[in-house]
């Protein structure tokens, strides 16, 4: 449909041509995320600058893949299971900060040292150690359930609706997301297979989009 200007695809990479806003660790504010690149070098990397208290910090866009891996003192075979970042993430609420005269807790992110896992082989369950390999960040991997996966940090427009995070990556893709799903109301016709699945049921669209308005009006 041509006729829709709102219908063109809004990713992560087109975000990152201005930037991804995100919320500053230190103060709780808006923190500009971007892509840099230093003069004569060709890898890339990640920084953010908050422009509220100036904090900044640089990181090469890699992040972590976790398994559990033991020998199982059932069968006494080597295992290694895969882990979801969310099942080895620890939030720890460190402090409270005001911003914007509302009280906003800052939570520091820990991992698990050990979890308990299913042998693969036996299904016995046992502890397992948590290790993790390095992999460099491939397109449209840099978010996940709504945070930024270099440092870790929550977008700065990032809410739920029904449990699952509802988020915009910055002022014009929220803009953008408002239009879109308005116009799937209004048009009736299925949205774009760019959007999360749950954002995508039609029974979804109308709380979804009261969410995203209120993180617009702030
Ligand atoms: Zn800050
Ligand atoms: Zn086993």
């Amino acid at each position: 449909m041509a006729t829709r200007t709102h219908d063109k695809p809004y990713d992560v990479y087109r975000a990152l041509q201005d930037a991804i806003l995100v919320r500053c660790p230190k103060c709780g504010g808006e923190a500009r995320l971007t892509l840099q690149k230093k003069e004569g070098q060709s890898e890339y990397f990640m920084r953010y600058d908050c422009m509220e208290c100036f904090a900044r910090e640089e990181k090469s866009r890699h992040y972590k893949n976790y398994h559990a891996a033991n020998t199982c003192d059932g069968c006494g075979r080597y295992y290694r299971v895969d882990l979801p970042v969310a099942r080895v993430r620890r939030k720890i609420i460190s402090r409270a900060v005001f911003h914007r005269g509302k009280l906003e807790l800052m939570t520091e992110k820990a991992h698990y040292k050990t979890l308990r896992v299913a042998c693969p082989h036996c299904g016995k369950k046992m502890n397992g150690e948590v290790r993790w390999t390095e992999t460099a960040i491939i397109a449209g991997e840099e978010i996940q359930d709504g945070h930024d996966t270099v440092f870790g940090l929550p977008l700065y427009f990032l809410s739920h609706f029904d449990s699952h995070p509802v988020w915009a990556l910055n002022r014009e893709h929220l803009t953008f997301l408002i239009g879109y799903i308005s116009a799937d109301l209004r048009e009736g016709c299925g949205a774009g297979a760019f959007l999360p699945k749950f954002m995508k049921m039609a029974k979804n669209r109308n709380g979804i989009l009261k969410v995203l308005q209120k993180m617009q009006k702030g």
